[in-house]
Order: structure tokens, then C-alpha cells, then sequence
């Protein structure tokens, strides 16, 4: 049975759009699928402005996972297989997060700037939610944008 059958306008939240079920081909997918739309599609259409969209829609995301705690932001970003996620410096006014294995771009051949701002927003966003506090968020170092060794997101609160 097909729940909405009536064409309709409905908002896509995020918990529907997380909402898989694909019985042959499960959870997984390629993450040259992601790259595409968010490294060639979108640049190819915003141009560099692609950077402060991906930043203010990862934010958005982050606000609107509803998290209460970094360990369940750590859980998020391993269950989207986000990279591999370590946090060195975590005080009071600043975070600072290494991604391992970025999924935007580790790999990629640098392109001279960095290109991890919708997972910056995400967490920019995700530490707002959890602290109460607002956030601004920047990556510093880039695997594929800068040949770094990870993507380092520095959080200010
Ligand atoms: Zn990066």
C-alpha cells in the first residue's frame, strides 16, 4: 500500500530521509555517489558558494539530529561511516575534531582549499545542540583538499 498516494509538498525530515529499505542492496552505498553530487554537481552549479552551502546545510543537519552528547555525535558520524573520528582538544571554547579517512575526500588528488565544510557544519551544528552554546566551526586541514592527513575541523563556542 502506498501511505501518501495524494501528490503533496511534505517537508523531507531527516529522520524519513534516514529511513532506508533497500532488501537486496541494505544500507550501503558507493561514496563516489556523495562526491559527485556534493564535489562536482553542486560546484559545477554554485560554484565556489557550493563551500558556504554545504557549511549552512550540514549545520542545519546537525541542529536538527537532536543529539544530547558528543558520544552520540561519535556514534552518528561512525554509523554514516563519516571517516574515522578523533577529538584532541576539547575545552570549554574550543573542539578541535581530526577526520581520518574523510569520506569527501580522502584519496582525491589536492585541489589547494579545503573541502569539508558540510561535515564542519554537521559538527558545528551537532556541538550546538549539545552545549546550548552557539558554534562556528572551520576546517583548518584537508586530506584531499590540501593533502593533510586528516580534515581538521576547529569548533569555537
Ligand atoms: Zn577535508
Amino acid at each position: 500500500m502506498i501511505p501518501n498516494p495524494v501528490p503533496g509538498n511534505d517537508r523531507i525530515d531527516v529522520k524519513n530521509a534516514m529511513s532506508v529499505d533497500r532488501p537486496t542492496l541494505g544500507d550501503q552505498s558507493a561514496i563516489a555517489l556523495y562526491r559527485l553530487l556534493r564535489l562536482v554537481a553542486l560546484e559545477d552549479i554554485i560554484g565556489r558558494g557550493a563551500a558556504g552551502t554545504a557549511y549552512v546545510a550540514g549545520k542545519k543537519l546537525g541542529v536538527a539530529l537532536g543529539l544530547t552528547s558528543l558520544d552520540a555525535l561519535l556514534s552518528v558520524c561512525n554509523s554514516l561511516s563519516l571517516g574515522i573520528i578523533k577529538v584532541p582538544v576539547l575545552t570549554e571554547s574550543r573542539i578541535y575534531v581530526e577526520v581520518y579517512e574523510c569520506v569527501t575526500c580522502s584519496g582525491m588528488r589536492p585541489v589547494g582549499r579545503t573541502l569539508c565544510q558540510f561535515e564542519a557544519g554537521i559538527v558545528a551544528g551537532a556541538v550546538q545542540t549539545i552545549t546550548g552554546k552557539s558554534t562556528r566551526a572551520k576546517e583548518l586541514t584537508c586530506i584531499g583538499g590540501l593533502g593533510h592527513d586528516n580534515c581538521g575541523i576547529e569548533i569555537l563556542l
